[in-house]
């Protein structure tokens, strides 16, 4: 059997941890990363080209594994490539979900290809989570718990105060809170009751730390609204101790059957690399969708329209066989 051709299209922290996670799949092949950098500047062991050489690929790549930002990359990049591959992206802007899909759905039914939009672990995993949890057990409650974990955002947002040099946000879930849940108390809580903020920040010499940490949490919708902590530390401990993108978080069903039998549906996840990890989901998707794209599966579909046994490299008879 020949390999699933892929390819990577933007080369950051997920495009590199795609390119290691098709290194433990034997029966996928990374062959290019397209980089809108000059492709000489690019760290990767691939064949690195520029974004404008793309189409050459159309008849060589079975799937682009797209991984730009969700801010500004993704809405421009993957309706575009649509066109000409079949694509699979990590886009976790929840409340644009709607509008992006229909957007990618229109660029590749046109073209008759196949997009996988919004996976990753959440959106991705979480949401298949989520709704087995809805489906198994209708009368009950989801909660979604994250970290504890690395904000991206959220340490952007401290980076950009006046005064400030370098700094992290660790979200972390409140322990009493994920208690109440598991007695199946079904609680209602917002976010900020189920989590607080933890940040680490090397401040400038000389600028006053007091300012920077009202600042910070007073923040609207980022830090006013939770219980946060600031950490002044050295630019050395922000190195040596900060460096790495941890993650992970819950998802739970607490819901009840008959007329007072208590369910409980806990999921979690405990990432040593967010962007490792949330690569190695994209590259199963992309085999999935190449077997629906096969089966002559045209648009935009999400997690919940792919069936499980497509993502293993295994046989439906070795699945019955192995896992069942
Ligand atoms: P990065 O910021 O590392 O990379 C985004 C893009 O920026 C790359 O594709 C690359 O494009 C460009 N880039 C990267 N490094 C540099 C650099 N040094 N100089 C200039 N340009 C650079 O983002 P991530 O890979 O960490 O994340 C991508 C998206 O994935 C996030 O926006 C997030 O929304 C989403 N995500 C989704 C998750 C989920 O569970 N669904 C989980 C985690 C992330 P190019 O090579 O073309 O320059």
């Amino acid at each position: 059997n020949q390999p699933i051709k892929i390819g990577i299209v933007g080369y950051g922290n997920l495009g590199k941890g795609v390119e290691l996670a098709i290194r433990q799949n034997t029966d996928l092949e990374l062959v290019a990363v397209f980089t809108r950098r000059d492709p000489q500047s690019i760290p990767t062991e691939a064949k690195a080209i520029h974004i404008d050489q793309i189409t050459d690929y159309r008849d060589i790549i079975d799937v682009m594994i797209i991984c730009g930002g969700s801010s500004t990359d993704l809405p421009e990049q993957v309706p575009y490539i649509a066109q000409w591959f079949n694509t699979v992206d990590s886009f976790d802007t929840h409340a644009k979900i709607p509008e992006f899909f229909n957007t990618v759905n229109k660029a590749a039914k046109d073209h008759n290809k196949l997009s996988l939009i919004s996976t990753g672990w959440d959106p991705g995993l979480f949401s298949m989570l989520r709704l087995l949890g809805e489906s198994i057990l209708p009368q009950g409650e989801t909660y979604t718990f994250w970290g504890k974990g690395l904000s991206q955002g959220h340490s952007d947002a401290i980076r950009r105060i006046s005064g400030v040099k370098g700094g992290v946000q660790y979200t972390i879930p409140i322990e009493s809170a994920l208690d109440r849940v598991r007695q199946g108390e079904n609680p209602v809580l917002t976010t900020a009751e189920k989590h607080e903020r933890i940040c680490y920040v090397v401040a400038e010499d000389g600028a006053d730390t007091s300012i920077i940490e009202h600042t910070i949490k007073t923040m609207p919708n980022y830090f006013a609204e939770y219980n946060t902590t600031v950490h002044f530390i050295s630019e050395e401990e922000l190195k040596a101790n900060h460096s790495a993108m941890p993650h992970g978080g819950k998802v739970f069903r607490s819901g009840i059957t008959g007329t007072e039998t208590k369910q409980n549906i806990e999921f979690g996840l405990t990432l040593e690399s967010n962007p490792e990890f949330t690569a190695s989901v994209l590259v199963a998707f992309s085999r999935a969708v190449y077997k629906l794209a096969q089966k002559g599966e045209t648009g935009a579909v999400t997690v919940y329209d792919i069936p499980l046994g497509a993502l293993s490299p295994k046989s439906a008879e070795d699945l019955r066989r192995e896992i069942l």
